[in-house]
């Protein structure tokens, strides 16, 4: 039977790989999307737990790129849950008319580089193999869920989710008793949203967060109008900021201002919608200790306002690492949810747990029996998506061994050695730091432009020079230096202590900001695409 080839092929339906097949057919090359869910939206396909919702206001987190989908749309609240996203990304499919080029239920196992003939062959989990020119994986970065390597996982005899698998059909969660473990930005919805709901409530928490309110509220018609009629300069604003949201720091320094006067500030923007708590701040608040343990201790006594008992508030209160310097979740009274007799909170740290039991779960205290268990317990994420399909690029290489202490790229979207390979939302690059779609607009622009380009000039292959990836590893690792962000474990620095070797820095992501990225990147392609050999 002869393998089905396409041009391009994308792997993955999500955010970043809807907006690439739009751009790729707009080019009107053979290209097919490979996804391996039963549908389009990628993470907002997955994510279905109670409480899943966009931290990133609703109207920055559209595509920019269409006008008519801009109006057409309208966003029910500023902070828009799960099924309203999966909502507007199937209207976009539908709008763009994209669906008749995905593929579903396609799962990538391997993917081998043919050096002489510079196209990649596919195997599916099916059997079925594909062969292309060009390879481009929007693969998510938190699309590799982890469960938690506690002893018993698997004897457990109630009903046990991973939050990203939460099943489609609706769980029936009242009158139960529940059990989370987790209690990162997902395990913070998590809880949120089921405190008032379930007979019990059982939080198992190992290090807590930073969390502030998300301030969310629905959007009425004259606010609706009113955002349409901004886009261009909402969009403008978010060009402008380092992290691509609304919210860019105050110019200020922590020290140019009297202590009251910070207070007030810090009082307005804890009190102000989605990220301005974290990314609205003096401009050296996240940067140096001084700044950052002042505010941390600010953030800290509003959780001691907010939690009744005491004690349960200082173990709520993280003490390894300052605020803003791991991914901040934003809340709808999560910590209220504390004060309920109904919610418990079990600190790890004092009591292990020991294993899952078919009952419920075993810390070296006591046993808890449970009928349902939420894995809220996270990726592997960044380069754990890459490590579960086979890469096999020149001379044989595995990704996974090139990567195996780290990701090294160039420029986030090329790895030496795996030509015509672009690697779109992976590591080292913007999309990844920075608010998604508009990172992945920039991301997904150049690539266009580079397959456009190859096209017009006839080029059959492009691959990052050992020297540009070299460079550009070192300069993301330089990036690093005395940044407090390293000084944390988390999924930002590639911690991950459900994954075998996951146990050092490693180096995901770009620090240098949404705006600075893009700048290299139009610079790359000014100077002729610079680090790249094209034949
Ligand atoms: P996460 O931030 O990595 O949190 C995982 C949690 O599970 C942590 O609290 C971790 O504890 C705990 N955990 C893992 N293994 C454990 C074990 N063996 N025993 C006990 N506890 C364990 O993952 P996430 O909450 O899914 O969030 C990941 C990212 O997804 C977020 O940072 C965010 O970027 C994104 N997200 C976005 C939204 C949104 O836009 N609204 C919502 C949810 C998630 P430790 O901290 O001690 O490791």
């Amino acid at each position: 039977m002869a393998q089905e080839h396409h041009e391009v092929i994308i792997i993955g339906a999500g955010v970043c790989g809807i907006y690439m097949l739009h751009r790729i057919l707009g080019m009107g090359v053979d290209v097919t999307v490979l996804e391996a869910a039963e549908g389009p939206g990628g993470t907002w396909f997955r994510n279905r737990y109670p409480g899943a919702r966009f931290d990133s206001e609703s109207y920055t987190y559209g595509y920019s790129f269409n006008e008519e989908i801009l109006q057409e749309w309208d966003w029910s609240e500023h902070f828009a849950s799960q099924s309203e996203t999966l909502s507007y990304l199937e209207f976009v499919v539908e709008k763009l008319d994209l669906r008749g080029h995905m593929q579903f239920g396609c799962k990538v196992d391997s993917a081998r580089f043919d050096d002489e003939a510079n196209t990649w062959t596919l195997v599916l989990s099916d059997g079925r193999e594909l062969t292309t020119g060009i390879l481009v994986t929007a693969i998510g970065m938190l699309s590799a869920a982890t469960l938690p390597r506690i002893e018993g996982v698997e004897d457990y005899e109630g009903q046990a989710f991973h939050t990203y698998y939460w099943p489609h059909e609706p769980v029936d969660m009242a009158g139960k008793r529940v059990a989370v473990i987790g209690t990162g930005a997902t395990g913070v919805q998590v809880i949120s949203e089921l405190a008032d709901k379930v007979a019990e409530l059982t939080v198992y928490q190992r290090r807590p967060n930073w969390c502030a309110p998300l301030h969310n509220g629905p959007i009425d018609e004259d606010t609706q109008a009113e955002i349409k009629a901004s886009y261009d300069e909402i969009f403008e604003r978010c060009a402008a900021t380092p992290g691509g949201f609304l919210h860019g720091p105050d110019r200020r320094a922590f020290d140019e201002v009297s202590e009251e006067e910070r207070l007030e500030f810090w009082e307005k923007i804890y009190n102000s919608r989605g990220f301005e708590v974290w990314l609205g701040n003096f401009r050296d608040v996240l940067v140096e200790t001084g700044p950052n343990e002042v505010y941390s201790e600010f953030i800290a006594n509003k959780i001691r306002e907010r939690v009744h008992d005491p004690e349960t508030a200082e173990k709520l209160i993280p003490k390894d690492h300052g605020f803003g310097t791991r991914r901040v979740p934003l809340e709808t009274n999560y910590y209220e949810a504390y004060n309920r007799d109904n919610v418990h909170l079990v600190d790890v740290n004092e009591t292990p747990i020991e294993r899952i039991t078919p009952g419920g779960i075993k810390t070296s205290d006591q046993e808890r029996e449970f009928d349902i268990i939420v894995y809220a317990t996270g990726f592997d994420a960044i380069t754990g998506a890459f490590d579960r399909i086979e890469f096999v690029g020149v001379g044989g290489q595995k990704l996974a061994d090139k990567w195996r202490d780290g990701p090294i790229t160039y420029m986030g979207l090329q790895v030496a050695g795996y030509p015509n390979m672009l690697t779109l939302a992976g590591p080292q690059g913007a999309s990844v730091s920075s608010n998604f779609p508009p990172a992945i607009e920039a991301g997904v622009n150049w690539a266009t432009e580079l397959i456009q380009f190859m096209r017009e000039n006839h080029y059959s292959r492009i691959e990052a020079t050992p020297e540009a990836e070299a460079g550009w590893t070192r300069e993301i690792m330089d990036s690093y230096e005395g940044a407090l962000l390293t000084q944390t474990k988390s999924w930002f620095t590639g911690y991950n202590s459900n994954v075998d070797g996951h146990d050092k820095l490693r180096y995901m992501i770009y620090l240098g900001g949404a705006p600075t990225y893009r700048e290299r990147l139009a610079s790359i392609t000014e100077h002729g695409y610079e680090g790249f050999r094209l034949a």
